[in-house]
C-alpha cells in the first residue's frame, strides 16, 4: 500500500444508524486528515450471540473479521472501525463499549449503551483506533486512551489524547500519511 493511501473504513453491521457512521468517519477526517469511507452494511453477527448472556461475544466478531481482511471489501483500508448497535461482552467484563487488538486491523464500537450520544461513539472509535495503532491504556486520566469501565468514566474523558499518546499515534499510524499532512491536527472537544 502506498503511503498516501492510508484509509479508514467505517463498516456498519445491520442497522447501525447513518448519523453515527458519519460522526465517526468525520472524526478521522477532521482530527487526523485521514480519508474515511463508510462501507455498506454487514449482516448482524449472529454467530457471536451468546444466548446465555443475551449479548454478543466481541472476541468472536473480531476473529471473524480478521479472516476477511484483504478481501476486496476491505483491501483498501489500513484500519476498519466496525459499528454495531448490539450489546458486546468479553468474558472478563459484563459488557464492553468497544474492543480492538493492539496493532489489529479491525475495531468494534457498540452503540447499544450510548443512549444516542454521538460524542460517546466518537470517543470509543478514537480510543479503539489508538489500540489498532499499538497504543496501550494510558495512566493519564485526562487522556482518551485511559481505560474506562463504563459510560460515566467515558463521559469524564476528553475527546483528545494526551501529548504522549498523540505523538505515539502519529509515529505508529499517521507516519504512513502523505508528507503534506504531517502536522498533527488537534481534536476539538
Ligand atoms: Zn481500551
Ligand atoms: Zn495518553
Amino acid at each position: 500500500m502506498n503511503s498516501a493511501d492510508f484509509r479508514i473504513g467505517v463498516a456498519p453491521f445491520a442497522n447501525a444508524p447513518d448519523i453515527a457512521l458519519k460522526v465517526i468517519a468525520g472524526q478521522f477526517v477532521g482530527a487526523f486528515h485521514i480519508a474515511a469511507d463508510i462501507l455498506s452494511p454487514m449482516e448482524n453477527p449472529g454467530y457471536a450471540f451468546d444466548s446465555r448472556r443475551g449479548q454478543y461475544n466481541a472476541a468472536l466478531i473480531l476473529k471473524e473479521l480478521e479472516t476477511v481482511r484483504g478481501t476486496p471489501r476491505f483491501a483498501d483500508y489500513e484500519k476498519v472501525i466496525a459499528v454495531l448497535d448490539v450489546d458486546l461482552f468479553v468474558p472478563i467484563f459484563s459488557y464492553v463499549l468497544g474492543e480492538a487488538r493492539l496493532g489489529g486491523t479491525f475495531a468494534l464500537v457498540s452503540l447499544y449503551r450510548l443512549e444516542n450520544d454521538l460524542q460517546r461513539a466518537a470517543k470509543i472509535a478514537l480510543h479503539e483506533y489508538g489500540h489498532l495503532c499499538n497504543l496501550a491504556h494510558c495512566p493519564d486520566g485526562s487522556c482518551l486512551m485511559h481505560f474506562s469501565k463504563g459510560i460515566a468514566e467515558l463521559d469524564g474523558l476528553p475527546l483528545d489524547y494526551c501529548r504522549y499518546c498523540s505523538l505515539a499515534l502519529q509515529k505508529e499510524c499517521s507516519c504512513k500519511r502523505s508528507s503534506r499532512e504531517v502536522a498533527p491536527v488537534p481534536l476539538r472537544s
